[in-house]
């Protein structure tokens, strides 16, 4: 298990100085925030923050001005939807080192909240510049980082900083990473993972992974026909990546040698027409695809199957829908799984952690987000996690054991 400081460790923080490096990369409809969700993830550690007495200094990135002072890419768009979810009044400071964040500083008052610049509108934010970084950290005490989706990227407000004061992570970051620890760092078993989606190259390396790590790996969504074309199968008109027929054999017989079970569908949802309902739908066995059809589901009779498999395992981790589930009725195995994960974790005989945008945004539109263990909305820091791979923001927040 990975050790890192937590908010617990920290006691009365009257006269300290704190940076908050949280995620503010909201969407916008232009003026508008469209979805806080990000800043309602970040609220819990900023008001437990400024209720110790500390000044909160947060950072954040907001767009990719590439170093540049971009006005529409200001982090004070994001200052309304701030203020409201934390119920606070935030001061906007439009530097993130220097003399106007020291004068800032002399104005606010034990508590009190201040929102820094895009931390991209300086070059040495991406470069992960020790000067800048040193530069961010003379105003301050303690460094806090509550910004698991940013933990990917090696950059000054998300990795650098941690190298220079008192480093901790936030209620969020830990939430994130007790989860994932308990997805796949030292899961119960028998662990299944879901990798669905759209196509297995961009999925390459969390496959690999993940025939490593679980014991049964269920595939689905457009990857699941690269995966029967693999094995000789005619999928027909289906999005399907041919040219990775060896790559698929090659993980195949990597989870066969480590003992995992591959879960490929053996009836499927088959149309020849993409669109809602449509008059050719029907579903059939993976042999009986025709030349002028698409698969865009997993068929009922696997999914059924695979509840079943969920039901002997304790821990479940899912990335990626299972069929085009944006189009009815191809949400219909998407929807039946997760609401199989969903009963069994309410049941409090199943683990379940997901992640993805897509991913998501299924689990929510079928109503069982609530329902799961964790729901993790980190996106790229997410899918670089399943890969195995170590992410610098939370290395650097490491305390050595
Ligand atoms: P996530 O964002 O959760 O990581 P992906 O972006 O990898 O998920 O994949 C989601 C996309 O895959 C969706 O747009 C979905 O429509 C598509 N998809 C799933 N199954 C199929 C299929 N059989 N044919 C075509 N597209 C599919
Ligand atoms: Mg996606």
């Amino acid at each position: 298990m990975t050790k890192f400081k937590t908010l617990d460790d920290l006691g009365d923080l009257t006269g300290k100085v704190v940076l908050v490096r949280v995620d503010l990369n909201l969407p916008m409809d232009g003026v508008r925030v469209t979805d806080d969700t990000r800043v309602r993830a970040a609220a819990p550690t900023i008001l437990e923050l400024s209720g110790k007495g500390a000044k909160v200094l947060l950072l954040a990135h907001f767009g990719r001005p590439k170093g540049e002072k971009v006005s529409t890419m200001s982090v004070s768009m994001t200052l309304d939807a701030v203020q409201a979810v934390l119920g606070r009044e935030v001061m906007f400071v439009p530097e993130i080192t220097g003399d106007v964040v020291t004068q800032s500083l002399t104005i606010l008052r034990s508590g009190d909240i201040a929102l820094l610049e895009n931390t991209r509108f300086w070059k040495g934010e991406e470069a992960n510049d020790l000067e800048l970084a040193k530069a961010i950290a003379a105003n301050a005490d303690l460094y806090v980082n509550d910004a698991f989706s940013a933990a990917h990227r090696a950059h000054a407000s998300t990795e650098g900083l941690a190298h220079l004061l008192p480093a901790y992570a936030g209620r969020s970051m830990e939430a994130e990473l007790k989860a994932l620890e308990a997805a796949l760092g030292n899961p119960q078993r028998p662990v299944a993972a879901v990798v669905g989606g759209a196509k297995v190259s961009s999925k390459l390396d969390v496959l690999t992974h993940l025939v490593t790590q679980v014991d049964h790996l269920i595939i689905g969504g457009g990857m699941a026909n690269t995966f029967l074309a693999a094995r000789g199968v005619n999928v027909g008109k289906s999005l399907c990546e041919h040219e990775l027929a060896a790559t698929c054999e090659q993980i195949l017989a990597a989870a066969d040698q480590a003992g995992c079970t591959v879960h490929l569908p053996y009836d499927v949802t088959v149309a020849k027409e993409f669109a809602a309902n449509p008059a050719s739908l029907r579903t059939c066995n993976v042999h009986e695809v025709a030349a002028d059809e698409m698969i865009l589901d997993i068929g009922p009779q696997a999914t059924e199957a695979l509840a079943d498999v969920l039901k002997t395992c304790r821990t479940l981790v899912w990335n990626g829908p299972l069929g085009a589930f944006e189009t009815a009725p191809f949400d219909a195995a998407t929807v039946a799984l997760a609401r199989s994960a969903a009963a069994l974790t309410k049941e409090g005989v199943l683990i379940s952690v997901a992640g993805g945008g897509d991913t998501v945004a299924a689990l929510n539109a079928a109503g069982v987000a609530d329902d799961f263990t964790y729901i993790s909305t980190a996106g790229g820091a997410f899918l670089e996690w399943m890969e195995g791979k170590e992410l610098p923001g939370v290395v650097a927040l490491t305390v050595p054991t």
